[in-house]
């Protein structure tokens, strides 16, 4: 199979490990793994892939996933088409641009729209597909458009609303469609003030968040207010914040519950940040998925409430 899919794709690796492909720094093998250095790349190892009938994943800086011990019996295609541009007050981005890098330039350019995201880890790709957001801001608030491919190798110009975006999602997410660029519109500000925002942002981060060790971001998505139990609304009120609605962020309520340190393997829940799950060494993917289950279920025993996983499972 090698031999047939190097031909289609030049410079295609077999038995890549893809823990250093990850913030979590946690994986087994993928079977093949392409760099896709430009757009023309993207779709040529999408349709090698699809021709041989194998099954591709796409992966971006790797901060929102957990890639399982196995490995993945596959093609990984690495998003690393890097080029961006700013014009005026709109800014295009290759899905592979890292978004720190677009946040420091609008900062420099002294245009505003990104700042909510200093310190976001991730390329312009995995933001987009999941609409990341912080400190009450998302992609989806700035963004104009999108070039993706669709399920059949077919190239799609995308608007803002076509994008569906929601909480942690978009149409990108649902229908598996691989992002190949964005614009965002961002506006004329005051630079000082913009890059200061965006450096509140990466301070705060680095005091609250355990950014000392491997870490995948929050393991949940915070919980809907309108999802918690009445009898509960009293006790979770003070730990409320609108991001973007109404939501009892997740650490509160895993902290809450006392398991904050909870150990398995070379896994643990954070003792700075409850949502976060680190990687003290040498952790495995089994030890995380133990470890999610657990909270999970102690969750659900001690509040009544389902918590949803943030992360992407390999
Ligand atoms: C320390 C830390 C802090 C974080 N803080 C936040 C936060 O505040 N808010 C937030 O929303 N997230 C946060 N995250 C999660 C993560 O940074 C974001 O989800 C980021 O946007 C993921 O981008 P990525 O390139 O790393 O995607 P990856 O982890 O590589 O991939 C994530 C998913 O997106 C898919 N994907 C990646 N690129 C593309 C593409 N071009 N087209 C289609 N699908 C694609 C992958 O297949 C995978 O399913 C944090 C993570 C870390 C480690």
């Amino acid at each position: 199979m090698i031999g047939k899919l190097e031909k289609l794709l030049p410079g295609v690796c077999k038995d890549v490990p893809l823990a250093p492909h990850t913030t979590f720094q946690i994986g087994g093998k993928a079977r093949y793994f392409f760099v896709a250095k430009s757009s023309r790349d993207i779709l040529k190892a999408a349709g090698a892939a699809k021709k041989l009938r194998i099954s591709f994943f796409i992966l971006g800086e790797g901060s929102n996933v957990l890639i399982s011990d196995q490995g993945f019996n596959g093609l990984v295609i690495k998003i690393l088409n890097t080029k961006y541009q700013i014009l005026n007050t709109r800014l295009y981005a290759e899905a592979g641009v890292s978004f720190p890098a677009i946040v420091l330039a609008a900062g420099k350019k002294g245009l505003a729209g990104l700042e909510w995201a200093g310190g976001l880890p991730g390329t312009v790709g995995g933001a987009v597909r999941g609409n990341a957001g912080a400190f009450g801001g998302e992609v989806k608030d700035s963004l104009v458009s999108v070039e993706c491919v669709d399920e059949k190798g077919g190239i799609r110009k995308l608007s803002n609303k076509e994008c569906q975006f929601s909480y942690r999602s978009s149409i990108f997410k649902h229908k598996k469609w691989i992002v190949l660029s964005a614009v965002f519109q961002l506006k004329k500000g005051n630079k000082k003030l913009i890059e200061e925002a965006a450096q509140d942002h990466i301070r705060y981060r680095k005091e609250r968040h355990p950014l000392e060790f491997p870490n995948a971001g929050s393991i949940f998505k915070n919980c809907d207010l309108k999802l918690i139990p009445l009898k509960l609304q009293d006790f979770v009120k003070p730990a409320v914040k609108v991001d973007p609605f109404p939501v009892v962020p997740t650490a509160f309520l895993v902290h809450q519950a006392g398991l904050k340190g909870l150990r398995q393997g070379g896994a643990q829940v954070s003792e700075k940040h409850p949502n976060y799950m680190v990687n003290l060494g040498g952790a495995r993917a089994k030890d995380v998925r133990t470890l999610i289950e657990k909270v999970k279920r102690a969750i659900k025993k001690r509040f009544s409430v389902n918590l949803e996983e943030e992360i992407e499972f390999l």
